[in-house]
């Protein structure tokens, strides 16, 4: 098969808002990931394809005043349906122009690591933050997957050279090195310290991993998540690579064919959308458009709770008093958390509410961790 097939496949996502695109073979899949892919039997190239972030301002999409941080990705409507959108048109084109059936297309909803077959496609290497950078395009980007009965050629050229050229694009002329360098800013910035120099990484140490994580962390985890609602940027926005994608101009169609119109925008967020969800045991449909709506009702509102006690909230305290009856244990251990936090600034009536729900809890792990947050306290108050 030829390169201009592959060719003719980029130019196309290029269209669509793609922002780098390469392909590999499938010589190095695991055969148990390839039938759990549901991969069809004549599969012979991978279409790995990148596209940036949603452009929008975190007050664009949240409006409060309880201090909250939302990851740039998770921004806008759910890449999920937005990308596989994309790929649904993409796919009817190419086999229509290539004149074969392309079918199977995937956004984060099959087993195969996308971040190991973008690297195999030459996309970009992975950096000392864990995450796979783009030359001229950084980190932040969404990865998608197109089977292809094809045997697509490795393109020659980089992907991301194929994609920018033409642009003027200044990112490509100042930031195309393949490494990290001598570069340790992620590791020096990340909250949790769960990136290391020689390359490991400590999930369990990560704000975006916790962000995600079910039943109840650690006091020393939760201090890791601070005020951050869903994900974290930290470790990218330090990064050289990412320079232009934070720079007013990153945004601006002349540079990199994208803009505000190519993402749909969901309702704004306030705090009671979040409180909400203890009232209604379930999410709103202006929350499920947001990508972290598949985490479920529950992590959600745990996730508010953590950052309304590490905000000090304490004009939510009569909300928070009537959610604590909530008749799930998780929920009512946060609800704990955030009365142990205001009884830490010296409010007795939440030291009170703490010690009520303690007394009154009856699920015995719950009940056990509201004892040490209790016990916390105690010995905070000796040490002062
Ligand atoms: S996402 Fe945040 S917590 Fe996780 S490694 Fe990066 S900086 Fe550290
Ligand atoms: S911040 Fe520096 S060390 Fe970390 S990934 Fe970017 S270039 Fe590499």
């Amino acid at each position: 098969m030829s390169l201009s097939q592959g060719k003719i496949i980029f130019a196309r996502a290029k269209k669509l808002g793609f922002a780098a695109a390469g392909v590999t073979g499938t010589a190095n899949l695991p055969a148990a990931a390839k039938k759990q892919a549901d991969l069809p039997a004549n599969t012979s190239s991978f279409i790995v394809l990148a596209h940036q972030y949603p452009p929008f301002s975190l007050g664009e999409v949240y409006s409060g005043d309880v201090n909250i941080y939302l990851a740039q990705y998770s921004r806008g409507y759910d890449y999920h349906d937005h990308l596989k959108n994309k790929l649904k048109s993409l796919t009817k084109q190419i086999s229509s122009v290539l004149g074969v059936k392309h079918h199977w297309y995937g956004v984060d909803n099959h087993p195969l690591s996308e971040k190991s077959l973008a690297q195999q496609a030459g996309l970009g290497f992975l950096g000392k933050n864990n995450l796979l950078i783009i030359p001229g395009l950084g980190s932040l980007y969404f990865l998608a997957l197109v089977a292809s009965p094809l045997k697509l050629k490795y393109l020659v050229k980089t992907p991301a050279q194929i994609f920018f050229a033409g642009n003027n694009n200044k990112a490509i002329e100042l930031d195309n090195s393949s490494s990290c360098q001598g570069c340790n800013k992620c590791i020096q910035v990340c909250p949790g310290n769960a990136l290391n120099i020689n390359g490991s990484f400590c999930k369990e140490n990560c704000r975006s991993y916790l962000t995600q994580q079910r039943g109840i962390l650690s006091l020393s985890q939760l201090k890791i998540i601070a005020n951050n609602f869903w994900g974290c940027d930290d470790c990218q926005l330090v990064c050289p690579h990412n320079i232009y994608n934070y720079n007013a101009n990153y945004y601006d169609s002349t540079i990199r064919n994208y803009s505000k119109n190519n993402w749909p925008l969901p309702g704004k967020l306030f705090p009671a959308d979040f409180l909400n969800i203890a009232h209604n045991n379930s999410i709103s449909s202006k929350l499920a458009d947001y990508p972290f709506s598949w985490r479920g009702a529950r992590i959600l509102l745990r996730n508010f709770l953590i950052n309304l006690a590490h905000d000090k909230a304490y004009n939510y305290l009569s909300q928070i008093i009537k959610i604590s009856e909530n008749n799930s244990p998780i929920i009512r251990y946060y609800c704990g958390y955030y009365f142990y936090n205001l009884a830490l600034e010296g409010r007795p009536v939440a030291y009170q509410e703490l010690k009520k729900l303690y007394i009154q809890e009856s699920d015995n792990n719950c009940r056990e961790e509201l004892q040490k947050l209790l016990r916390k306290l105690s010995t905070e108050e000796r040490s002062q």
